[in-house]
């Protein structure tokens, strides 16, 4: 195992947001990929917002996925007395000070900078006072840098700039002895051992207030990888109505967690041209170098694309299980041993066209639904006094047949002959009788998966 520790650390909201799960996807396969450990870390310190469900859905989520991580999940708000400790080492070491100034204060002190045209970063006068504290409450703020520059090597971003001027003496401590989220990030980060800070590059300009706390402990810089966030296909800020939606909504909608990877692994990152992979590919393949630096582009249309590949890639056998599990995950009625030969028997020409579980589904009507097959709406005009004449003629020769795939062939084709109708002009009202419908698989693959009794069954229902 390498030393390698990336770390994915959602806020607990109530779900999983499509776009939190490819920040864990690119954790995840980098530390595959380097056969490290990916941790998990739940930011639940806004106890207002908290619920055991929110983080329940969390790793909900991350197990639809397959996304497994390594060791407990921590938990950041178990550990401010030890972000509290940090705070007050940084106040010994003099990388930070108490500051009593009040919220009244501070705004007089913004209102007058802005009156004066200048920048409003508050500037504490306790900073340097070296006078004893006054018995009133204060907060700790870390006694950053005002000359000079900041820079951090970001692995997608390069290497980025910040004067130390722009960068304000930001609380670690509120009043009320509690750390603030940019203190707690890091001082898990660091008690982690996490080697590579691998989310969204909103969160650039923390990395660089960030790494002024590491500087203040003395502690090693992680390495970043800051990716650009997810937008729309038209380009803007991605919205609900662009697919930003939580993962278990894919789920729903029945992808395969395999054709999700695949696509979201594909949202920022690439292999050469490669837009069809497995996840053992992507983790052998993934590399930070290779995250674009411009924002990706949510695609509705190549995810289904993706998707009716990964299901045709899919084992039979496993298919049905995910079959299965999405049978459960949206309480449809559990299948029988029956429909699982079927499926099994069948889905060679089943997975053929479908792009969802839900599409495989419907093209499996075929079995799944239950006599008396009426036709649907596009159906019903098939059936009519000539056509039922001739399934009833049909129905008599097919009474005498011994049911292979050659012999259903043969005397189809020879019967359509005699009545002096196209192949077609017979096998499409045959299929209506059959399934009710217009469109399914092959009719004589079906047949023969249906076998001689149902198939006889369904095309006396249908003359009657
Ligand atoms: N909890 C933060 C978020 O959900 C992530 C913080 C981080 O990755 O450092 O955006």
């Amino acid at each position: 195992m390498s030393n390698v520790v990336t770390r994915f650390a959602p806020s607990p909201t109530g779900f999983l947001h499509i776009g939190s799960a490819r920040t864990a996807l690119f954790n995840w396969l980098f530390a595959r990929n380097q056969g490290g450990k990916f941790l998990l870390r739940i930011e639940d310190t806004d106890r207002k917002r908290y619920s055991p469900e929110a983080v329940e859905a969390i790793y909900d989520g991350m197990r639809w996925l397959g996304l497994d991580w390594d060791e407990e999940p921590i938990s950041q708000f178990s550990r401010v007395d030890r972000h509290a400790k940090v705070a007050h080492e940084l106040l010994t070491n003099g990388a930070a000070y108490k500051c009593y100034s009040t919220k009244e204060e501070i705004d007089a002190f913004r209102t007058a900078a802005r009156a004066a045209k200048r920048p409003p970063l508050f500037r504490s006068p306790w900073r340097d006072a070296d006078s004893t504290a006054p018995d009133v409450p204060y907060v700790v703020r870390l006694k950053a840098p005002r000359e000079g520059e900041t820079t951090i090597i970001d692995q997608v971003q390069g290497s980025v700039t910040w004067k130390n001027e722009t960068l304000d003496d930001m609380i670690l401590l509120r009043s009320d002895g509690t750390p603030t989220y940019m203190l707690a990030v890091v001082v898990d980060d660091h008690d982690m051992g996490v080697t590579h800070v691998i989310r969204g590059d909103d969160h650039l300009t923390n990395a660089a207030r960030q790494s002024l706390i590491y500087k203040g402990m003395g502690w090693d810089l992680p390495i970043y990888a800051h990716i650009p966030l997810i937008h729309g296909p038209d380009g803007a800020k991605l919205s609900k109505r662009h697919g930003a939606l939580g993962v278990d909504a894919y789920r729903d909608m029945g992808y395969l967690p395999a054709a999700m990877r695949n696509y979201l692994a594909r949202l920022g990152w690439s292999h050469g041209d490669d837009d069809f992979f497995t996840t053992q590919q992507a983790v052998e393949w993934f590399s930070l170098d290779k995250i674009g630096k411009s924002p990706a582009r949510f695609d509705f249309k190549k995810l289904e694309n993706l998707s009716g590949q990964h299901i045709r890639a899919t084992d039979n056998v496993e298919l049905l299980q995910e079959i299965e599990k999405f049978v459960a995950s949206q309480h449809l009625p559990e299948l029988t041993q029956r429909h699982r030969e079927m499926f099994i028997s069948g889905m060679d020409s089943i997975k053929e066209r479908a792009k969802t579980l839900p599409e495989l589904m419907d093209i499996a009507y075929y079995f799944l639904g239950e006599r008396p097959f009426k036709p649907d709406a596009k159906a019903g005009h098939f059936m009519n006094t000539v056509s039922r004449g001739m399934l009833n003629r049909l129905t008599s020769r097919l009474r005498t047949v011994t049911w292979s795939l050659e012999e259903l062939e043969a005397v189809i084709r020879d019967f359509a002959e005699v009545e002096d109708l196209k192949l077609g002009k017979v096998a499409q009202p045959l299929r209506v009788a059959l399934t009710g419908r217009t469109v399914s698989p092959s009719v004589f693959d079906m047949m023969v998966q249906l076998g001689k009794d149902e198939c006889i069954a369904r095309l006396e229902d249908a003359s009657r």
